[in-house]
């Protein structure tokens, strides 16, 4: 560091300051945005680091972006529904997934261009006075006390990353030393987090010694080149694992593993590359974009939360990138976190809820690591012997025709589900009961006969959403008064035209709307719950509170103002110390 001198300026304050700008940070940035709080983002990076790393996310994610504005235009630039493969050297297939069933909405593979993604979403950020991004700024200390954190930034001194290579620069100029206080700090700041350092939790688990070369290439001329690897394969050669990924607009990425004594400058030199790629494509048709061989980590922080100081995304868990679920476990992590932040910060929740962000994300996040730990251990056994076991098991697997349909449509991937008794809502009645669970998202037909994904008519708050009833009809006062200050949508869902016909304007209730459930996802969905009326009530992340029988609603209310510790009488709420 050169040049340095230190001064500060006179604090700011905010509500939250989100260190990192990666796709934890931009999708935090946008449900508070979105819920109008002052939020602060520090990136370290003084421009956007241009290079892909994620590809892939699946039909939750895309809900958690819909939630935010946002699916809809990050959907243009990906491609839908690509199937995915276990292939052999000579393209026979061995297994493929390709899941078609839209349980919340969406499509669930869907392969992306990072850059892409991460320049809509911050290009978006602009919509909101209220989030203010300074890059080329780092986070390097904080402070809290019972009321705020006190975040110190600086012009950032050693820039990790260029478009071209990971290769670091060193600043020239004035530190810059800089304080900002918030109610809350988020460090969303990936794997090396300077906040999870700060407070010195460990993370747990393992690093791989299993180095992969990773290529990324642009296509010189968008109809040469990758006509003949139109799908996502894992190539399962015992001579040369490899990972052929398809990205829209003639981005291309292959990774090859490394086999013993085959180093980091053999692999990334342009010779090796060259000879590698010639395997599948005519390296002339492409420019290389990056070459970087990585190692991957499946490693979990021991604590999320320390009082005012929440870890999110890789900060939190680093997921090998197999089943494509780092980032998507980020997009979760925020996803999770930012209604209950904006709840607690607006006073319609006790702090204490926050607790539930790590006991609900945690063993979610571990089960993707241990899922894309498998997959890698799949796809990636060089002993011949045991390859041929594989495809044995696999194809006794697909020869049941249920199995077959199981594998692919991912019943192997975890599901959204919390863990019992470790979530915030009611507690599951019996094993399959919905309560914690990510409710399913059906098309509807509106009374003005226009289809609409049902998340669009919810708002940002509850729902209450009656199978056939008026979910409104059977609560208190005291009820009533509660779920209207916490901005819930009250819905009636009718069976597909199966809509009564013998109302009257007059006997329509203003506060309630009637859709009809095209498909019947959701119909099915609260069927199965045995209810004679059921109502269910989801929580603004679209999970589960509570399925009941409406003669049951009130005493439901009851325990989300207790769970809450949502005082609405007064609109304070109990702090509660942890
Ligand atoms: C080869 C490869 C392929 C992958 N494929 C997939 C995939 O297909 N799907 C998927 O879901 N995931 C995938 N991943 C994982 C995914 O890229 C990461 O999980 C994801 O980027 C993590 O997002 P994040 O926002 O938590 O952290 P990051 O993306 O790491 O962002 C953190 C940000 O914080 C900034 N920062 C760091 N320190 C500070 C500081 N002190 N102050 C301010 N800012 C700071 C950094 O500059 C960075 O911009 C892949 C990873 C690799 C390496």
């Amino acid at each position: 560091m050169t040049g340095q001198k230190t001064k500060k300026s006179t604090s700011e304050n905010v509500d939250v300051v989100i260190a990192g700008l990666g796709p934890t940070g931009l999708v935090l940035a946008h449900i508070l945005g979105k819920r109008g709080h002052q939020v602060l983002v520090l990136e370290r990076e003084p421009v956007f680091y241009g290079n892909a790393r994620a590809v892939y996310t699946d039909d939750e994610c895309m809900r958690i972006f819909q939630s935010i504005d946002m699916a809809e235009e990050l959907q243009k630039d990906m491609l839908l529904d690509t199937p995915v493969q276990l292939v052999r050297p000579d393209g026979t297939v061995i297994a493929q997934y390709k899941p078609l069933k839209r349980p919340f909405g969406w499509s669930v593979v869907n392969f992306y261009y990072q850059p892409y993604l991460e320049t809509s979403l911050t290009n978006a950020l602009a919509k909101y006075p209220n989030v203010k991004i300074l890059r080329g700024r780092e986070l390097i200390n904080f402070s809290q006390d019972a009321d705020s954190v006190t975040v110190i930034h600086q012009a950032t001194q050693i820039y990790r990353f260029s478009d071209e290579s990971d290769v670091k620069t060193e600043a020239q100029g004035d530190s810059d030393i800089q304080q900002v206080t918030a109610r809350y700090l988020v460090g969303s700041d990936g794997g090396r987090s300077t906040v999870r350092a700060k407070l010195g939790i460990e993370m747990s688990g393992k690093n791989f010694p299993e180095p992969w070369l990773v290529v990324d290439l642009k296509q010189k001329d968008r109809n040469k080149g990758l006509r003949h690897l139109p799908y996502f394969n894992f190539v399962v050669d015992p001579d040369l694992p490899v990972v052929s990924c398809v990205q829209p607009d003639g981005f291309h990425r292959f990774e090859f593993m490394l086999k013993k004594g085959q180093t980091k400058e053999y692999m990334e030199q342009p010779e090796t590359v060259r000879m590698l790629l010639s395997k599948f494509v005519n390296p002339d048709d492409f420019e290389v974009k990056r070459k970087l061989v990585y190692t991957f980590n499946a490693l979990v922080a021991n604590q999320w939360r320390d009082k005012r100081v929440l870890l999110a995304g890789d900060a939190a868990h680093m997921t090998p990138q197999f089943m494509g679920q780092g980032a998507s476990s980020g997009i979760r992590d925020a996803g999770n976190l930012g209604w209950k932040l904006s709840a607690v910060l607006n006073g319609q929740a006790g702090d204490k809820l926050l607790d539930s962000y790590e006991s609900e994300r945690r063993d979610h996040a571990k089960a993707m690591i241990q899922g894309s730990v498998l997959l890698k251990d799949l796809v990636s056994m060089t002993n011949p012997v045991v390859g041929k076991i594989r495809d044995g098991v696999i194809k006794g697997v697909l020869a049941t025709p249920k199995l077959k349909e199981w594998g692919q449509e991912g019943g192997f991937k975890p599901k959204p589900v919390y863990t019992k008794g470790q979530y915030f809502g009611l507690p599951r009645q019996y094993r399959s009961s919905p309560e914690g669970s990510l409710s399913p998202q059906p098309k509807v037909r509106g009374f003005d006969g226009k289809q609409i994904l049902l998340d669009s008519l919810l708002g940002d708050g509850y729902a209450l959403i009656g199978l056939g009833v008026d979910p409104s009809q059977a609560l208190s006062q005291t009820s009533k008064q509660l779920l209207k200050q916490l901005g819930c949508q009250f819905i009636t869902l009718y069976p597909y035209a199966e809509r009564p016909q013998n109302h009257t304007s007059a006997s329509l209730n203003p506060d309630v709307l009637e859709v009809e459930d095209i498909e019947g996802n959701m119909v099915n969905w609260l069927r199965k719950t045995g209810h004679n009326q059921p109502v269910a009530l989801l929580r603004p992340d679209r999970f589960t509170f509570a399925v009941a029988n409406q003669a049951e609603i009130n005493a439901v209310i009851q325990q989300l103002q207790q769970q809450l510790e949502f005082s609405h009488q007064t609109t304070q709420y109990k702090e509660v110390i942890v």
